[in-house]
């Protein structure tokens, strides 16, 4: 099978010395495999070269896949010397991520030798259609992440109880996920009971559990420069009848939602099979999209948004989360992470979602 480089070549414009210029920490790691803060990756028609500074250079030599690695003192000296060498004519920059700044100053470089920098969203196009179909040795990395997420989620349950705060939870969860091998969390964990519930993406706070409380805990880790990304919702002490029946609302979408998803389907399909359940019997409460793709970033294509037209191809990697958030009192959310297979679906999460009551 190609490399990442050897398909990003493919979809290259076939026009002769045409050449794109990768900038953003993401996407440099998706082609290299190497993490690092400062770098970018020239891809030609006949290779890539990962042009980097001293501080990366040696461990980039011993561990950047797919490319030649160069160290730079100025890099746009180096990228010009480069682009010389390698007959380029026009460059494809990164038209969402770059800095009005940062792309000023590439133009100029270009033009000085030149080349015609090309500021539209085809490089863009290019990278994203290759990262919204993950390879199997990329969704194995998913995989491994999310079991690391699955380990922190059954910790956890012995460790919550009336009296530690929110935030005491999010700490614990995040200590868990390193010791057991990840390089981080995959975002800011979020951890929020009762009456904060509410708040989808809220912060964790000095709030302590009570009695009554959902917990609704969405954590990911981060390993191999992998995502994953879970949420559950479980309660403490007891359960009111409304609390019992909004959870099951919330599960009965996100069950019908997981039955939808498969290949060939169109993304807002999945999202409407969610919605529809959630809209019949609280309204106006599930204020944000179903899902998300996940990969070497947090949040990528597609979407399970009622505005995504995408048809789901093995391969992708997407999130099903629908939630029901009521404002001054509390919120369910129940998410999962499935790849796209030939034949239908991989949920890739294992933690049990019926209503666990702590
Ligand atoms: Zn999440
Ligand atoms: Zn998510």
């Amino acid at each position: 099978m190609k490399n990442v480089v050897e398909r990003m070549t493919d979809l290259l414009p076939e026009e002769d010395g045409c050449a794109a210029l990768v900038t953003s920490g993401s996407n440099r790691r998706y082609l290299t495999g190497f993490p690092s803060s400062a770098g970018m990756v020239l891809v030609t028609k006949n290779g890539a070269w990962f042009m980097t500074d001293f501080r990366y250079f040696e461990a980039a030599q011993l561990k950047a896949k797919n490319c030649h690695v160069v160290m730079y003192t100025r890099a746009s000296e180096t990228l010009q010397k480069l682009m010389k060498e390698q007959h380029v004519k026009s460059l494809l920059l990164e038209y969402s991520t770059l800095t009005l700044a940062q792309a000023g100053d590439l133009e100029k470089a270009c033009e000085a030798v030149g080349v015609h920098a090309i500021k539209d969203e085809s490089l863009d196009t290019i990278l994203r259609t290759l990262r919204i179909i993950k390879t199997p040795e990329e969704i194995q990395k998913i995989r491994d992440s999310q079991a690391i997420t699955d380990a922190s989620f059954e910790y956890i349950l012995s460790r919550i109880h009336p009296g530690v705060t929110e935030r005491e939870i999010a700490l614990d969860i995040e200590f868990f996920m390193r010791r057991n091998g990840a390089e981080g969390v995959a975002f800011d964990l979020i951890v929020v009971s009762g009456k904060n519930g509410s708040q989808c993406h809220g912060v964790p706070s000095e709030k302590t559990i009570e009695n009554g409380d959902f917990v609704t805990m969405d954590i990911g880790a981060l390993l191999g420069g992998y995502h994953s990304d879970m949420t559950r919702t479980v309660a403490v002490g007891s359960v009111t009848e409304k609390q019992r029946r909004v959870y099951q609302t919330v599960l009965d979408a996100q069950l019908a939602a997981l039955a939808a998803a498969g290949p060939g389907v169109v993304c807002s399909k999945v999202d409407k099979a969610a919605r529809d359940i959630i809209e019949k019997d609280y309204p106006g409460t599930f204020g944000h999209s179903t899902g998300h793709g996940v990969g070497v970033e947090i949040h990528e294509w597609p979407r399970f948004a009622v505005s995504d037209p995408t048809v789901l191809l093995p391969g992708m990697v997407v999130t099903v989360e629908p939630g029901i958030y009521l404002a001054g009192e509390f919120g369910v959310r129940i998410e999962d992470m499935i790849a796209i297979t030939a034949s239908g679906t991989e949920n890739l999460t294992h933690s049990p979602k019926e209503l666990i009551i702590l």
